[in-house]
């Protein structure tokens, strides 16, 4: 061979059996290819396992989508580009012209479009109530064949908890299906409902260095199966390399998402006492009206802390704006502290009456609480507490 035919088929460097990676190498390659047609017709029948072309699946994606699957108490995962992209995939691959879905005020923005604008324009309709309302969830269920109950808990921003176990129960009872967004609740909550499908932005907890997105959905294999071939045409796949830094992200998962709810709570704790803040939405908190559903669901009560000032939105924007260690930037979850302004939190594709049933008032700050060091983060608060007063 020829070198520039040599550098097209550089040699193989198998690992012996009995000697193996401790740390699973990036399988950055779009084919795989098998020595014969024949096999690879098996395998694209499914008849041998193995791997052929990067958008159906590839190695270091797929021992991510296996720790992920664990994690939350189901045996399958289907890893993709980003939060939304999975939520987007998800519901376009569950619905068809004519089915209805059930959805909430209190969800993440970006699921509220896909519902009303994308799935809208394909003939699927909603009926969009508040997360509290199980009696309106009975009787939307009652009265119109639904196909799927798409919710959020903990909710953003303001961290309502959706009683998952009614839910369940009620989608069953009319023959729904239920698609629940577990991201604020993180991996290993929630896995002992019966929800068909767990919907996760990786780009949150998952990697917790807020420098990779990715998303992921999780159920019982015989429920994902059907998803797969959809999931393949619409090409919104995660990258091997991004895969391996949201498993290597994993690893500190439950460290973080423990030490980052306790200093939540702290916070919290110090919000309440304080005479400028009028109410503070944080689940750990008794004071919260849905703590005793928020402690039968959950073990930790997640990062993010809102609370409405008083003053309003201008002192919501000299908050933001005294704090020196929170970042004010989108996201939550990752181990730097972040903050979002009232004038960032406000639904704009909610009407007016839709915007009083979100529990968003023009004074309402979302925080989310990092790794820094908790006395830091409380004098940075004061600070920001003080420049709202002024
Ligand atoms: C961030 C987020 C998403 C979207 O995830 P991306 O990775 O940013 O696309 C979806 N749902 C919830 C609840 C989120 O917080």
């Amino acid at each position: 061979m020829k070198k520039p035919t040599r550098v097209n088929h550089p040699p193989d460097v198998a690992v012996p059996p009995g000697n193996r990676p401790v740390v699973a190498p990036i399988y950055q390659t779009v084919k795989f290819e098998f020595e014969t047609v024949e096999e690879t017709l098996r395998n694209q029948r499914g008849e041998r396992p193995g791997f052929y072309y990067m958008r159906s699946s590839n190695p270091t994606t797929r021992q991510l989508e296996l720790t992920l699957a664990s994690m939350q108490d189901r045996d399958d995962c289907l890893a993709t580009a980003s939060g939304v992209n999975v939520v987007a995939q998800t519901l376009v691959a569950l619905t068809k012209q004519g089915d209805h879905i059930l959805c909430f005020v209190e969800s993440y923005g970006p699921t509220r479009q896909i519902i009303r604008r994308l799935l809208g324009r394909f003939g699927v309709t909603h009926t969009m109530l508040s997360i509290e309302d199980l009696a309106g969830v009975e009787h939307a269920l009652a009265t119109t064949p639904t196909r799927l109950i798409v919710f959020e808990s903990p909710t953003n921003p303001v961290t309502r908890i959706a009683d998952i176990a009614a839910l369940t129960r009620l989608a069953r009872r009319h023959g729904a299906a239920t698609v629940m967004d577990n991201t604020f609740a993180g991996l290993h909550q929630h896995g002992e409902f019966d929800v068909d499908y767990f919907l996760h932005s990786l780009t949150k907890y998952a990697s917790g260095s807020g420098d990779v997105m990715g998303g992921a959905v999780i159920g019982r294999s015989e429920l994902l199966r059907p998803l797969r071939a959809d999931f393949s045409v619409l090409g919104g796949v995660l990258d091997p390399h991004a895969a391996f830094l949201i498993q290597r992200g994993l690893r500190t998962y439950f460290v973080r998402y423990r030490e980052q709810s306790a200093r939540a709570l702290d916070i919290a704790q110090r919000l309440a006492a304080h005479p400028a803040v009028v109410r503070v939405h944080y689940p750990g908190l008794p004071a919260h009206p849905q703590y005793a559903l928020a402690r039968a669901q959950m073990r930790e009560f997640g990062t993010i802390v809102s609370f409405d000032l008083h003053g309003g939105a201008e002192a919501g924007r000299r908050f933001t704006e005294a704090l020196a260690l929170f970042a004010k930037a989108a996201s939550v979850g990752s181990t730097e502290s972040l903050v979002l302004a009232p004038q960032m939190l406000k639904a704009r594709d909610l009407t007016a009456a839709q915007q009083a049933i979100s529990g968003v008032t023009e004074g309402t700050v979302r925080l989310s609480i990092g790794l820094e060091d908790p006395e830091d983060l409380a004098a940075d608060i004061e600070r920001g507490l003080a420049a709202a007063k002024a």
